[in-house]
């Protein structure tokens, strides 16, 4: 008998009891599938609990393990080798607001219309929001049966019909927009706002009339910031243990470091760096505190934990802006420093430890969550999001290869690969803008601090650039006008 035949003989009883085997795992996912969300462990097995912590205006170099010499972040560091440390992972805009819209709907915000002008920076007058139409990433997981929670900044919008609980988000803890808002002395002054930053009044608690919200109602006024992040993050833990019996999203989003900067007595003077290494650290112990209580309630195998922040460092609040290391510029800007995080993933037994050095942005987020819970995407619109879980998984090459950098609703810069062009460059606040035809280009696995322009070494880039943008340019649909909504809502 030839070897082959022999072979195939072994091999057919073994065919028969997989064949046995692979119809019994059929009729097991089709029981399966009658079941609803709720029916405990096994519904759970392909649905992680999803914990975002979103940091505010917190730069690429304000963590010691990016580079900090002088804050000390030992929990985000040890998260970091724990799981997944990013190294080119991006913001989908370099304010608060547009960049939130961004990673909590999985698309350039120039296409939700969160980039216009009117709503780059949502103030406490603002009438309108993230629009209903926009799927948001807490719709998608609670389809897929989790409970979701917003605590934090939401800034999308703060009268009702735009608040989280309007958008896919069961519960919400927090103050609605920026924390330097509701400013009780400017308005009474009608003041320069950066002078203002040079007052001892910057340092009052009083001063800054913000709202704590409880779903959708006020329940202090004004927030004490001196115990936000502290009460932020016990409202994240009554979460973990109130709902560890079913999925849950908790989408934290701190209100700092961003101005004005409020610490807990216990963080008080604690750091060599100043108050805003004091805010960082204890922020980094909010981390700390979350990723113990996972492990204490044996929920770390079963969560995945995002941690980055909105928008660079907010460079003219001086020693009280943050730093975004060797990166050019920071907040508000199209560099690398406005718009380049920090980002770490964390999920013991699921996601592959090590450094990462693929493209990755807030906006994936949405797409990786939404295929991990197996939930579609919606088809009627572009989303800019990629699934990033085959590199958190596997080390797999990551599929995102190009990053749009916009400026309100006009593209400022791209990269491609590891180039990057920019059309219009533009100091942050105030600057005047550089002519178009002054094209730039750096290789940013070379020059991360965007330093040497190679332009005219390349001209074969910049063209194959140039065609990025244009297919990009063909398919833009710009989102809604709302200036036009102004008064509505
Ligand atoms: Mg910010």
């Amino acid at each position: 008998m030839k070897a082959q035949e022999k072979i195939k003989i072994r091999f057919k009883p073994l065919l028969c009891y997989l064949g046995t085997f692979a119809l019994l795992f059929l009729v097991s996912c089709q029981d399966r599938s009658n079941e609803t969300p709720e029916t405990g462990l096994e519904a759970r097995r392909d649905t992680p609990n999803v914990i975002i912590i979103f940091a505010d205006d917190l730069g690429y170099g304000d963590l010691s393990n990016y580079g900090h010499p002088t804050i000390r972040t030992t929990h985000l560091d040890q998260m970091a080798m724990e799981g997944q440390k990013w190294t080119n992972f991006y913001v989908g805009a370099s304010v608060c607001t547009p960049s939130r819209a961004a990673l909590l709907t999985g698309r350039l915000p120039v296409r939700s219309g969160m980039a216009s002008p009117v709503n780059r920076v949502l103030f406490p007058d603002s009438h309108h929001g993230l629009p209903s139409a926009e799927v948001t990433l807490a719709e998608q997981l609670k389809k897929a049966g989790y409970t979701t929670a917003c605590i934090g900044k939401w800034h999308l919008g703060h009268k009702e019909a735009y608040l989280p609980t309007r958008h896919g988000f069961d519960s919400y803890f927090g103050i609605p927009y920026s924390n330097d808002m509701d400013n009780l002395v400017l308005a009474q002054s009608k003041g320069n706002y950066f002078n203002f930053w040079k007052s001892e009044e910057r340092k009052d608690i009083q001063t800054f009339n913000v709202p704590l919200m409880r779903d959708t109602e006020i329940i202090e006024r004004p927030a004490d910031q001196r115990t936000i992040t502290k009460r932020y993050t016990q409202e994240a833990l009554k979460i973990i243990n109130e709902k560890k019996e079913e999925p849950f999203f908790i989408y934290l989003a701190h209100n700092l470091p961003h101005v004005p900067l409020f610490v807990s007595e216990d963080f008080e003077g604690g750091s060599p760096r100043g108050i805003y290494g004091d805010v960082v650290e204890e922020i980094d112990h909010s981390v700390g505190q979350i990723l113990n209580e996972l492990k204490r309630t044996g929920l770390d195998k079963n969560t995945i934990v995002v941690f980055t922040s909105d928008n660079g460092p907010w460079l003219i609040m001086g020693e009280e802006g943050g730093s975004a290391g060797l990166l050019r510029n920071g907040k508000g800007s199209t560099w690398e420093g406005g718009m380049r995080e920090p980002c770490i993933i964390w999920g013991p037994g699921r996601v592959k430890p090590g450094i990462v050095t693929d493209l990755g942005s807030t906006m994936d987020l949405f797409t990786t969550f939404s295929s991990i819970a197996g939930m579609d995407m919606p088809e009627d619109r572009i989303i800019d999001g990629v699934d990033l879980s085959p590199v958190w998984f596997n080390h797999e090459a990551g599929e995102r290869k190009e990053m749009f950098y916009y400026r309100g609703d006009q593209l400022y810069a791209v990269r491609v690969g590891d180039y990057k062009a920019h059309f219009i460059t533009q100091e942050p606040y105030g600057g005047d803008m550089m002519a178009k035809d002054t094209l730039l280009l750096y290789n940013l696995s070379i020059d991360p601090s965007e330093k040497y322009d190679v332009s005219n070494e390349n001209p074969e880039v910049l063209a194959k650039i140039r065609q990025v943008v244009k297919h990009h340019n063909d398919k833009m649909v710009k989102g809604p006008d709302m200036l036009k909504d102004r008064g509505k809502g």
